[in-house]
């Protein structure tokens, strides 16, 4: 078959690859000149199947509203006159109920687990290199409750196979020296050995070079204007290319992947999506002092933030901001995050070299995304994946290609239309 996947972020890589291995053509189109542009370009790094508690759980209404138009708050929802939005926050507040959250971690581990093999797998397989590592991601919290109440989704997860351990203060100073420094501060920690790290972008552009080396088109440049459906199924695409002529695109099928901008594309066919933008931040400086600075991945619960380190530079990212499609840097936001960076190790990064980005995450109400089958039966879907893009990645690129292909998908998981 000749596939058109719509859109060149991690998404669209994986998918194209998986596609092309499984003996498709395929032909992948992008608005920007090169892969992984957008919201694939400058994330938090974590391969982080122990990040499976989604923001909609049973504790979430309260701090949203605690947080609500504080500007430096780890979630914020900024309400406005936007039909969609008010619709996906009616959703999130049902997905809030412990019994949806137990039903959103399972499918979001179960995910979490096959990608995490996929990766791995197709790292040796290829011989990526994208400044991973494999230490593992220490969650440390430096509240007595918020540490109290990690153990049960803790435990969860490792019911689910996913090793998620509690350790003591002392433990995860043990596991990352350069903690020592808030020792007094630290309430404790979850350890989850198997979890990686790693440059996403890095990543995508390899895997785009091997993929077209194998055969694969990358039509960058090139914006898509709509997909248009005559007798129940996607006709062709529209699109214009970088000088701003007309073309149309035509496939067997067609994959859409285009991240927070996948809702749009769908609406004009009826396809109600529900994604919603959600603004992150992230920071990136070069290491200064070696000897302060973390090596293991890490995530502070207090500040939402995940830390990563790439090679000889540092990534903190975090914060999350429903507020449309602005994707304007807001000072104080990046403010706050060099201050707790430099509070957590001092003298350990270069913040006079720091490089501010934002990107939009494609959020769904329960954080599962949306892999499979669309209403039309020539449009698949492999978009929606929110706070855990990188981390699902290359699962979701293999079911989707293994549910085009007539395969089973080869993980228990709520695919679409399968
Ligand atoms: C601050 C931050 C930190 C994060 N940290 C982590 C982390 O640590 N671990 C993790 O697992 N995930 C993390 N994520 C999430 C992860 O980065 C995303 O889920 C993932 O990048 C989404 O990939 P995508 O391919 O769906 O979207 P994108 O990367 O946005 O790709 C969509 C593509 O579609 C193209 N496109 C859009 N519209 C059009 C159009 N009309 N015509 C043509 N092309 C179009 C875009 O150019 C883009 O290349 C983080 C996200 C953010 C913002």
């Amino acid at each position: 078959m000749h596939m058109v996947v719509l859109g060149a972020g991690l998404l669209g890589v994986t998918s194209a690859h998986y596609l092309r291995q499984l003996g498709h053509d395929v032909t992948v189109v992008d608005r920007q000149a090169v892969p992984a542009a957008e919201t694939s370009f400058a994330n938090g790094g974590q391969v982080s199947v122990s990040h499976a508690e989604p923001w909609a759980n049973p504790g979430a209404p309260w701090k949203v509203l605690k947080w609500l138009a504080k500007e430096d708050a780890p979630l914020l929802f900024r309400l406005r006159a936007d039909a969609r939005q008010w619709a996906w926050v009616l959703r999130f507040l049902r997905e809030c109920t412990p019994g949806r959250t137990r039903h959103n971690i399972a499918q979001i581990v179960r995910l979490g687990t096959y990608s995490r093999q996929a990766l791995q797998a197709l790292r040796s397989e290829l011989g990526l290199a994208y400044e991973q590592r494999t230490q593992g991601i220490l969650h440390f919290y430096t509240n007595e409750r918020e540490f109290a109440a990690a153990e049960a989704p803790a435990a969860q997860m490792r019911a689910l196979g996913c090793d998620r351990r509690v350790v003591s203060a002392d433990e995860a100073v043990r596991i990352e020296p350069a903690l020592a420094h808030i020792r007094p501060q630290l309430a404790g920690a979850t350890y989850t050995a198997e979890d990686e790290s790693g440059d996403a972008n890095r990543f995508a552009r390899a895997l785009a070079r091997h993929a077209e080396a194998a055969g694969v088109r990358f039509l960058m440049n090139h914006t898509v204007t709509a997909l248009r459906e005559a007798g129940g199924r996607i006709d062709h695409v529209e699109a214009t290319d970088a000088e701003g002529r007309f073309l149309r695109l035509r496939g067997d099928a067609y994959v859409l992947a285009m991240g927070s901008f996948s809702p749009l594309l769908a609406r004009p066919l009826g396809l109600r999506l529900p994604i919603y933008p959600a603004k992150g931040y992230s920071v990136t400086m070069p290491v200064k002092d070696p000897a302060r600075a973390h090596q293991v991945s890490l995530t502070d619960d207090e500040y939402k933030l995940v830390f990563s380190r790439l090679g000889d530079r540092l990534r903190i990212a975090g914060t999350a901001e429903l507020n449309g499609y602005d994707r304007d840097l807001n000072q104080r936001r990046c403010e706050a995050i060099v201050r707790r960076v430099e509070a957590l190790f001092p003298g350990a990064g270069d913040t006079s070299q720091a490089q501010f980005w934002t990107g939009l995450r494609p959020a769904t109400p329960g954080n599962l995304p949306l892999i499979g089958r669309s209403r039309l039966p020539n449009l698949l879907l492999n978009t929606g994946h929110g706070t855990l893009g990188w981390t699902h990645a290359c699962g979701s690129g293999l079911s989707l290609a293994r549910i085009a292909s007539g395969l089973t998908p080869e993980v228990e998981f709520d695919f679409c239309g399968v």
